[in-house]
């Protein structure tokens, strides 16, 4: 059986600030409201039959988003962007969050902002794509500290109302 929870009925929100390095029109700092729609398949399972409970799946997925809420969102494996003081071949990306001030240069242009504005996420790109991956990668992570009968989760991050990208995360025994 399936489980639904849709972000914006459920309070499922973050509204971040991101650039996408080398996109023409997303090339700029500019923000969404984001919103995240949960879906999970498994076994019903335990005292009440249930896929997974709906407030574990609401608490975690909103930890997520306070995490990310009103920062600015920094792709730290982004291949264009030349990080101060920091290489990611060579350092961790705990050096770079231990910085107060996160300095760096897209195509000529620099940054410099402060550390506790940032989110500094392992990831190449802040798109929905990569948003929608973490989330699910994350979830299914910590879902599977409590539950065994879960086949999939299925997480799809909205950039605002009408488009979202959505990634699907199988649970391995
Ligand atoms: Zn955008």
């Amino acid at each position: 059986m399936k489980i639904l929870v849709n972000g914006i009925q459920s309070n499922l929100r973050f509204s971040s600030a991101h650039v996408i390095p080398g996109h023409e029109s997303c090339g700029f700092i500019h923000g969404h409201s984001y919103f995240v729609d949960i879906e999970i398949e498994g076994e019903r399972a335990g005292k009440f039959e249930f896929v997974v409970d709906f407030k574990d799946v609401k608490k975690y997925t909103k930890a997520i988003c306070d995490e990310l809420d009103h920062r600015v969102l920094i792709p730290v494996y982004n291949k264009l962007i030349d990080f101060k003081d920091f290489d990611i071949e060579t350092d961790s990306i705990f050096e770079l969050k231990k910085q107060k001030t996160i300095s760096f240069k897209i195509d000529g242009k620099g940054y410099s902002l402060p550390s506790v504005d940032c989110v500094l996420l392992p990831l190449p790109y802040t798109s929905a794509e990569e948003l929608s991956k973490f989330f699910a990668e994350t979830l299914s992570r910590k879902l599977a500290e409590t539950y065994d009968n879960l086949d999939y989760i299925s997480v799809c991050v909205n950039e605002g109302i009408g488009q979202g990208a959505q990634y699907k995360k199988e649970f391995v025994e």
